[in-house]
């Protein structure tokens, strides 16, 4: 029986089945094969401490980070202001059902709602599941409350909304839905900046239109505003929802606490994610008011949504946004950001686009990128790509000018040598 056999019984190695290991003792990089299912392609970095936009690795080399866990630790790493109310809440309480009056779970949502459009939230542990609320809320609103048969959302290409069954397929892009067959009904993708093709997959069936205001993983598209305006006044008149995915772009990062923000529109649903606990793992779904009737008691929930730690964590998050104006500080950082960028890589015909908005902004370059972060990595910079050949910068809203020139003079000196 080999060791990849799907049999019950299998000869894994003994170490495995083994009683008593414990972690401490286990060398790690000693298998022959990591204990991990190979899911990631991880670079070969192990990062063990980080402070403000810097990371360590386990070798003692310093990194200038420029992805932030990709835009989730926006106040930098280990910011004192959440890390002291997560130590006073370790002390109190951990978890608590949703059975029972949550009092950080009321005094988050009050923050949330008080500074959005929104009158009501549902907490959650990540992006996905805050987008499959959301897709849940929208069918809900329409089958109980409207008393329709609706059901269906449209996305847009080269999105990015999610790996549950529901929210990768909402995703417009193909690469995340091989072998996953078959997928839930009840999505359509059109491309963006498509009115026609969004006019056409409009249907009696249509819930909502859900999007992000800026496409990130997506290859860094912001959403032009005369499209915004297409899509409210196309929800206006079919009676749609509009679902805004702010997962990456909310909490402060594009200049605004939340992206649509820019735009002057009020979304019926938006979700949120990244940026929300600073690297604790929360998420949140956010509505309009009169959708309250649509999640009535028993319709939705999660076991771990809105503990008390992970409340402490966001409570502490949103009010550092709002006491250190970071919306405005990452619109400000962000223009001398781009202009940096411009003034040292426009130059380079090798660099085709620099787009995006505040502290998230995209390189789009001739050829893929891949390679240019395995060298970043060598320099002492870290960051990512968005698609293959564009290179993503997501520094902390807290990122200074200095860190900003070191981080450009890095990154213009990787390109100059990758096209010499
Ligand atoms: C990361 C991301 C998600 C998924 O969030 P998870 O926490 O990984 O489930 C959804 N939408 C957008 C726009 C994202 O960037």
């Amino acid at each position: 029986m080999s060791k990849e056999s799907n049999a019950l019984v299998s000869e894994e190695s003994p170490s495995t089945n083994a009683v008593g290991v414990h972690a401490e003792k286990v060398s790690v990089g000693a298998q022959p094969q990591s204990s991990l299912f190979p899911n990631y392609a991880r670079y070969p970095l192990a990062l063990v401490k980080g402070q403000g936009s810097w990371l360590w690795d386990d070798q003692g080399k310093r990194y200038l980070d420029f992805m932030s866990g990709i835009a989730v630790t926006n106040l930098g790493h280990a910011p004192q202001a959440v890390a002291e109310r997560l130590k006073k809440q370790i002390d109190e309480l951990w978890h608590v059902s949703n059975l029972f009056h949550i009092p950080g779970q009321e005094r988050a949502a009050v923050l949330l709602t008080a500074n959005s459009s929104a009158d009501a939230v549902f907490f959650c542990n990540s992006g996905a599941e805050a987008n499959e609320a959301a897709i849940k809320l929208a069918r809900r609103y329409h089958q109980k409350v409207k008393q329709t048969g609706r059901y269906e959302i449209i996305t847009f290409t080269q999105s990015f909304h999610g790996r549950t069954l529901a929210t990768l397929t909402a995703t417009g892009q193909d690469k995340v839905k091989e072998g996953f067959l078959p997928l839930p009904a009840g999505f359509k993708s059109v491309p963006l900046h498509d009115q026609a093709a969004l006019e056409a997959a409009i249907s009696e069936n249509t819930a909502a239109i859900m999007l992000e205001m800026v496409q990130a993983e997506g290859g860094m598209y912001p959403v032009d505003p005369a499209f915004v305006d297409v899509i409210t006044k196309l929800c206006r008149e079919h009676g749609l929802l509009l679902i805004i995915d702010e997962v990456q772009t909310g909490m402060g990062r594009t200049g605004k606490l939340f992206s649509f923000e820019h735009y002057g529109i009020e979304p019926d649903i938006f979700t949120l994610a990244k940026g929300l606990g600073s690297g604790f793992s929360v998420g949140a779904m956010l509505g309009k008011g009169y959708l309250r009737e649509a999640f009535t008691a028993g319709s939705h929930g999660s076991t771990f949504g809105g503990t008390p730690l992970a409340m402490a964590a966001v409570q502490a998050t949103i009010e550092t946004i709002i006491d250190d104006k970071l919306p405005e500080r990452a619109a400000e950082m962000g223009e001398y950001l781009f202009h940096s960028l411009q003034k040292q890589l426009g130059e380079f015909p090798f660099v085709k686009d620099i787009r995006g908005k505040g502290l998230m902004v995209g390189i789009e370059c001739a050829e893929p990128v891949a390679e240019l972060v395995l060298v970043g990595q060598k320099k002492g910079i870290l960051f990512i790509t968005a698609g293959p050949n564009v290179i993503r910068l997501l520094p902390n809203l807290y990122v200074t000018k200095d860190e900003i020139d070191q981080a450009v003079r890095m990154i213009a000196e990787l390109i100059r040598e990758h096209v010499a």
